[in-house]
């Protein structure tokens, strides 16, 4: 029991250090980017090397940039913010958001939103969710297809559910999903779920996948509507 408080103060300990870190590094990347980009402006256009070169550092500036920014959302709980929200409404934006790389990727999304009770959430995090869990959807499904999303109330809350036809997860893979750094991607940093699974707890809610290997995956969240963050 003390060996574990001990643990998990060490842990947060640790935690808040890895956050201000990132938050350093985060202001320095700013202005890489910003002098890269007019660095690239001075040159111009037609060099096709030198656009490779601008192409792999911009792009490699844009890692770290996601790695950071997912890392914060684990690091920082001071910023959460609770509020009625209305989980519909929450995905029909990221819905919004996210159609634009979806076309550009032969991928149509079909989404069916009932109405529901609004929960206690904080609709930037659950976002956060949402783009995590579509993005892995559209990242699965190289030849296009449909992603089918939806929001409905059931007995245990408001249940999300998001199905994609991609590769599957094989059985033994699925216990592995929201582990640190746990990626099948060439470029993929293994923190997408890891994040969502942490917010989902937070809210207190669950987060199940269901997958058939060839045929596709589906990812479903419940999120009670009574919870204690009012
Ligand atoms: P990343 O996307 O950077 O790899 P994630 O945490 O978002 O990190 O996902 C971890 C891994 O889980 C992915 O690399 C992939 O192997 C698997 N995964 C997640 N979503 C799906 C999906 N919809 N279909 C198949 N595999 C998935
Ligand atoms: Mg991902």
């Amino acid at each position: 029991m003390e060996e574990q408080l001990r643990k998990s103060d060490t842990l947060s300990v640790v935690g808040q250090l890895a956050a201000g870190i990132a938050h350093e590094i985060r202001n320095p990347m700013t202005a890489l980017k910003g002098f890269i980009q007019l660095l690239q402006g001075s040159i111009g256009n037609d060099c096709e090397q030198h656009n490779m070169y601008f192409h792999v550092i911009m792009s490699e500036l844009k890692r770290i940039e996601s790695i950071i920014t997912e890392f914060l959302v684990l690091a920082k709980p001071q910023a959460v913010h609770y509020e009625r929200g209305d989980v519909a409404k929450i995905m029909q934006e990221t819905v919004d958001l996210l159609s634009v790389q979806a076309t550009m990727h032969n991928i149509q999304i079909e989404a069916t939103y009932e109405p529901v009770p609004p929960i206690y959430c904080d609709s930037k995090q659950l976002k956060q969710v949402f783009i995590n869990i579509l993005k892995n959807a559209i990242e699965v499904m190289p030849k296009g297809g449909t992603i089918t999303v939806s929001v409905a109330h059931v007995a245990e809350g408001v249940r999300i559910s998001v199905r994609d036809e991609g590769s599957g997860i094989p059985k033994d893979k699925i216990k592995k999903l929201g582990e640190p750094f746990y990626t099948t991607k060439e470029r993929g940093t293994g923190l997408g779920l890891m994040v969502s699974y942490k917010i989902i707890e937070e809210h207190q809610g669950r987060i199940d996948v269901e997958s058939e290997v060839g045929v596709g995956t589906t990812f479903y969240i419940t999120l009670p509507i009574d919870n204690d963050m009012r």
